[in-house]
Formats: structure tokens, sequence, C-alpha cells
């Protein structure tokens, strides 16, 4: 398996060392324009393969050497500054995608190809890919909601005393302020959460689920705050999306590609069937009017301001 990863700052590297200790890969391919960081970044990983798996991984300077790359991950582009919203970084990296995507085309076999997108703002950068590439929806997969899931199920796990595996919770729509916590799909080892909650004796009134649904919505505010950017999540979640493809589990994924047509196409993030193929179905979670509304917002949020670029 050859993977190569566009972008090798703190995302990228952080994707390239989850990616490494995964062992799925027995190829690496850093590319950033700045080629010097990624020579670094490919030297440091190299150092750290020796304590893992056999891998071999290389800078590269030009986008030839990415040609077989069974999957391309995109982590390039401008991060979030404090206070900076996602969607702030629009027409950034919109730059940096129309940069990347046709390089990329013009080398790998575009009938087997997986893109992921992890630049943010994720759904539209999802929807540019797509369309500048022109595969299949199905194989430009953004990581979505993938992180706001795992942060949802995180909280819930510390609320209800029960371990993140047997909790199914998603986080839909946009990765972004107008996300939408799917609080009627919630079950806790097979149970609603309202039922879980009467059996264990739980309190969880309206009041803590909309300090719970902050909490989710503000972490990578918070720590962007102090850290300076968010790294460790998501390259567990890149290297958990590339697990789920590489051995085609049919695992049901929070990812974001681009759905429906014509105007109407928008990519947001739904719970999604992923396996060797990328996304097989597309999965309606149950929700409420509230959250159908929310949802309905969400898609609007999303696709306006892919149509400002
Ligand atoms: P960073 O500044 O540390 O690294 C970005 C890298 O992209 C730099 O090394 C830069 O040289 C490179 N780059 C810029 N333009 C390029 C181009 N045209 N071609 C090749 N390389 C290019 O930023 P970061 O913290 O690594 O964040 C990267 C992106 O990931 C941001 O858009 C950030 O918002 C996003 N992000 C997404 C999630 C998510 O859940 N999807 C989580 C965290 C960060």
């Amino acid at each position: 398996m050859k993977i190569a990863i566009i972008g090798v700052g703190s995302v990228g590297s952080a994707v390239a060392t989850a990616v490494k200790n995964t062992g799925l890969a027995h190829e690496i391919v850093l590319f950033d324009r700045d080629g010097i960081r990624a020579r670094a970044a490919a030297e440091d990983l190299g150092h750290a393969s020796a304590f893992s798996y056999d891998i071999k991984i290389t800078a590269v300077s030009t986008y030839r050497p990415i040609k077989n790359s069974d999957v391309v991950i995109v982590a390039a582009g401008a991060n979030q500054k404090p206070g900076e919203t996602r969607m702030d970084l629009l027409h950034k990296n919109a730059e940096v995608i129309s940069d990347i995507i046709p390089r990329v085309m013009a080398n790998v076999d575009n009938k087997n190809v997986k893109i992921i997108i992890v630049t943010n703002p994720l759904d539209v950068m999802v929807m540019l890919a797509q369309k500048l590439s022109k595969l299949p929806a199905n194989r430009v997969i953004g990581t979505g909601t993938m992180l706001d899931s795992a942060r949802l199920k995180i909280i819930l796990s510390r609320q209800l005393g029960v371990s993140t595996r047997s909790i199914s919770s998603y986080v839909l729509g946009e990765h972004g302020d107008s996300s939408v916590v799917n609080w009627s799909s919630v079950y806790v080892g097979g149970i609603a959460l309202d039922d879980f909650c009467k059996q264990a004796k739980i309190s969880l009134p309206q009041t803590t689920r909309n300090t719970i649904e902050h909490r989710v919505k503000n972490a990578a505010y918070e720590i962007i705050q102090g850290r300076g950017a968010t790294w460790d999540g998501i390259g567990a979640a890149v290297a958990d999306l590339l697990y789920a493809i590489v051995h085609d589990e049919k695992r049901i994924l929070t990812t974001s590609i681009v759905d429906g047509v014509g105007k109407n196409a928008v990519a947001m993030s739904l719970p999604r069937i992923i396996g060797v193929n990328g996304v097989s179905m597309n999965l309606r979670p149950k929700m409420n009017s509230a959250e159908s509304n929310a949802l309905r917002k969400s898609a609007k949020i999303i696709r306006k301001n892919f149509d400002l670029l």
C-alpha cells in the first residue's frame, strides 16, 4: 500500500506518524511546497520507523513520485489562528486545493485512487477537490465530523461511565460551527440514550446536553488557543479511515462526500459505509425535527460558501 501525503505541517506530520504506526503502508511519500520541511519530516519519521515497521518514507520535490499511490491524503493549507473560524480559511485554502488536485490527478491512476481531504473548511474543500479531480464522489472523502463524533463519544463516555466502545454517537453536517449533534441516534450498548439514562438513573437534562454540544463544537478552538493548532486527533482519525478503506471493513464513519446533483449537490457528514472503494452507502440516521432543520441549515451554509468560489 502506497500512501502520498500532501502538506506536511502539524497535521500532515501527525497523519504520517499515525499511518506509519498502523503498519498498513509499505511506502509513504511526503510532498510539501516547503521542501526543506518535507525532507526533515521524512528523516524524522524514517528514524521513528526503526522502532516500528519497515517502511519506506521519502520526501519528494515534484508530484511525479506519487505515481501508483493507492490513497492521497491532502493536509496542506492554512490552519486556524486563535479566534478564526474554519470558514475564514475559504479563499486561501481554495487556492491551495486548486493548486494541488490537478497535479495529483496528472500522476495517479484515476481508476483506483482514493483522495482523503483534511484541509479546512473541510466540506467545501471536498466539493472543490471532487469537482477538480472529476473522480466519482465516493472516492473523494473528507474526514468530516469523524473527529467531532469522537469528541462527543469521549464526553458521553465520561458523563455516562461507559466505555467509548459501547457508545454509538454521531455529529452530522458541517465540520465547523454549524455541525449538528444527533442526540436521536445516540445508543449505549444498543439501548437508546434516554432508556439507558433511565436504567442507569442518570439525569441528562437539556442544559447538560447544551453544555456537551458547546464543548464538542468548541474543542478545536480551545486546543488552538492552548497549543497553536490541533493535530493528534485528526492524525488518528485519518489513520482510522485509512484502516477502514484498506481492510474493506464496511465500517460506518461520519465522513463527508459530495451528495446530490447540480445546485443541490453538497458535501457534508453523514454516517457512511466505508470500504475498499471508498463510500459504498450513505445513511440517514434517526433525527427529530430540530435536528433535521439544523442539518438542512448546515448544508445551506456549506453550499453557499462553495458558490462563493
Ligand atoms: P501547517 O501550517 O502546520 O501546515 C500546512 C502545510 O501545508 C505547510 O507545511 C505548507 O507549506 C503546506 N502547503 C501550503 N500550501 C501548499 C501547497 N499549495 N502545496 C503543498 N503544500 C502546501 O497547518 P496544519 O496545522 O498542518 O493544518 C493543515 C490543514 O488541516 C488546515 O487547513 C487545518 O485547518 C486543517 N485541519 C483539519 C482538521 C480536520 O478535522 N479536518 C483538523 C485539524 C486541522
